[in-house]
């Protein structure tokens, strides 16, 4: 016996969405997808974007490398929030080691050193990062930093160099 609620219980929203609301994004496929789609950063590293969001400051990525030993040093003014997905790695000033399937909170002030294990071949991991990777030297002092525009103009040459088009980006930005 189906009763009426039981119906509605299955029915899509049938009311428009908000004019305003922006678009979905939807990557299939993100980790074994199209090669392309992942942007070089360094050697033996690449990101791929999935969010680069302009209007609150944050992108979504994630980050692919092939060697061990250090990869970054860096500042978070702002939130981070990571999931591995392949392999490990750690930071020079924790105990603790992010395997598959860990899930870490990088709070506002951290400053850490990225460490991949001579054991792994490649790690993945998924991560969201609010503001900017501000790089810097043991002592503090300024090397760099990256922020979701920095993001999206790498994405952007890349993304010509290889084809796409510098446009292929667009897809990625709310
Ligand atoms: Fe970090």
């Amino acid at each position: 016996m189906t009763s009426e609620s039981d119906d509605h219980d299955k029915l899509p929203y049938q009311l428009p969405f908000p004019d305003h609301a922006l678009q979905e994004i939807v990557v299939p496929d993100a980790v074994a997808g199209d090669d392309r789609a992942w942007v070089p950063q360094a050697d033996n590293v690449w990101f791929r974007p999935l969010c680069l969001n302009r209007s609150q400051g944050y992108w979504v990525n994630l980050l692919r490398v092939t060697r061990s030993g250090v990869l970054s040093r860096h500042r978070h003014p702002g939130p981070v929030h990571g999931f591995v997905l392949k392999g490990s790695w750690r930071y020079l000033e924790h105990e603790w080691v992010a395997n598959v399937g860990s899930y870490v909170f990088e709070p506002p002030g951290e400053t850490h050193t990225l460490v991949v294990p001579d054991d792994v071949d490649e790690m993945i991991t998924l991560f969201q990062v609010t503001g900017v990777m501000y790089y810097v030297d043991p002592w503090g002092k300024p090397a760099g930093y990256e922020d979701v525009f920095t993001k999206i103009d790498m994405c952007r040459q890349h993304y010509e160099a290889v084809g796409l088009g510098a446009d292929h980006v667009e897809r990625f930005i709310r």
